[in-house]
Protein backbone atom coordinates (compact mmCIF):
# COMPACT_ATOMS: atom_id res chain seq x y z
CA UNK A 1 0.00 0.00 0.00
CA UNK A 2 2.27 2.38 -1.69
CA UNK A 3 1.56 6.42 -0.76
CA UNK A 4 0.87 8.05 -4.39
CA UNK A 5 1.52 11.72 -5.07
CA UNK A 6 -0.87 12.44 -7.60
CA UNK A 7 0.34 16.01 -9.38
CA UNK A 8 -1.89 17.83 -11.75
CA UNK A 9 -1.53 21.43 -13.30
CA UNK A 10 -4.54 23.58 -13.37
CA UNK A 11 -3.91 25.20 -15.95
CA UNK A 12 -2.04 22.59 -18.68
CA UNK A 13 -2.68 18.79 -18.80
CA UNK A 14 0.27 17.94 -16.71
CA UNK A 15 -0.11 15.33 -14.78
CA UNK A 16 2.41 12.79 -12.84
CA UNK A 17 2.16 10.53 -10.03
CA UNK A 18 5.01 9.95 -8.13
CA UNK A 19 5.87 7.38 -4.98
CA UNK A 20 7.65 9.43 -3.33
CA UNK A 21 6.53 12.82 -2.07
CA UNK A 22 9.75 14.43 -2.08
CA UNK A 23 10.33 13.60 -5.94
CA UNK A 24 6.66 14.90 -6.26
CA UNK A 25 7.97 18.68 -4.84
CA UNK A 26 10.76 18.59 -6.88
CA UNK A 27 8.29 18.19 -10.01
CA UNK A 28 6.01 20.70 -8.84
CA UNK A 29 8.45 23.23 -8.04
CA UNK A 30 10.13 22.85 -11.63
CA UNK A 31 6.74 22.84 -13.48
CA UNK A 32 5.63 25.99 -11.43
CA UNK A 33 9.25 28.02 -11.74
CA UNK A 34 9.68 26.99 -15.58
CA UNK A 35 5.81 27.47 -16.61
CA UNK A 36 4.64 29.88 -13.80
CA UNK A 37 1.35 27.55 -13.58
CA UNK A 38 -0.32 26.49 -10.55
CA UNK A 39 -0.23 23.03 -9.78
CA UNK A 40 -2.31 21.18 -7.43
CA UNK A 41 -1.19 17.85 -5.93
CA UNK A 42 -3.14 15.52 -3.34
CA UNK A 43 -2.12 11.91 -1.95
CA UNK A 44 -3.71 8.57 -1.86
CA UNK A 45 -2.73 5.54 -0.24
CA UNK A 46 -2.49 7.64 3.27
CA UNK A 47 -4.76 7.35 6.41
CA UNK A 48 -7.35 9.34 6.21
CA UNK A 49 -6.32 10.81 9.58
CA UNK A 50 -3.12 12.35 7.33
CA UNK A 51 -5.80 13.48 4.83
CA UNK A 52 -8.50 15.13 7.14
CA UNK A 53 -5.29 16.87 8.66
CA UNK A 54 -4.61 18.63 5.43
CA UNK A 55 -8.03 19.72 4.81
CA UNK A 56 -7.72 21.35 8.31
CA UNK A 57 -4.33 23.48 7.02
CA UNK A 58 -6.55 24.39 4.06
CA UNK A 59 -4.93 22.59 1.55
CA UNK A 60 -4.10 19.11 1.10
CA UNK A 61 -0.76 19.34 3.09
CA UNK A 62 1.33 16.48 4.50
CA UNK A 63 2.11 17.40 8.53
CA UNK A 64 5.64 17.38 8.81
CA UNK A 65 6.59 18.26 5.73
CA UNK A 66 9.22 21.10 5.35
CA UNK A 67 8.10 25.11 5.69
CA UNK A 68 11.19 25.80 3.11
CA UNK A 69 8.85 26.07 0.22
CA UNK A 70 5.72 28.29 -0.22
CA UNK A 71 3.89 25.56 -1.58
CA UNK A 72 3.86 23.65 1.14
CA UNK A 73 2.16 25.25 4.23
CA UNK A 74 3.18 24.70 7.61
CA UNK A 75 1.37 22.21 9.89
CA UNK A 76 -0.85 24.19 12.09
ZN1 LIG B 1 1.27 23.47 -16.27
Amino acid sequence: MADETVVSCTECPYEETFSKLRTAREAIDAHERETGHTVDWSVSGVSSGVEAAGDAAGICGVPGSSADSPFWPTER
